[in-house]
């Protein structure tokens, strides 16, 4: 299994910045399992909220699959979403936040500048 990457949260928020979204919305994720970028636009397109507020707990810990009817993880990647959520008993996310007490917060990946800028497009 691969090493789960520690950052600070200070280092989770300049990552996000550096996506140069046009907004928090559109900060995009990587789902740990089904590799799918997803951000809050696509949590509330999938209809798990109404706006960045009713769906920011989901972000970046579950996986948009899971409001939208999709499977369990494959083996593989194939492009679709999955039901994954990082609330769940098996711990097999990649990334950890960090904060100033110590304590860990399991997150999926940061997706990149332009993976996230594809996403925003994508969602309008
Ligand atoms: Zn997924």
């Amino acid at each position: 299994m691969a090493d789960i990457r520690k950052i600070s949260i200070e280092e989770f928020h300049g990552e996000l910045r550096a996506q140069g979204v046009s907004g928090k919305q559109h900060l995009a994720f990587r789902c740990p399992m089904c590799a799918t970028i997803q951000s809050a636009a696509s949590l509330i397109k999938a209809g798990a909220g109404e706006n960045f507020e009713q769906v920011e707990k989901f972000l970046g810990f579950s996986c948009v699959g899971r409001f939208t009817g999709a499977g369990s993880p494959r083996k593989a990647p194939d492009g679709q979403p999955c039901n994954w959520t990082l609330g769940g008993f098996l711990r097999l996310h990649k990334l950890e936040v960090i904060d100033a007490d110590g304590k860990a917060y399991a997150r999926f990946e940061i997706a990149t500048a332009d993976e996230a800028s594809a996403l925003e497009a994508a969602n309008g």
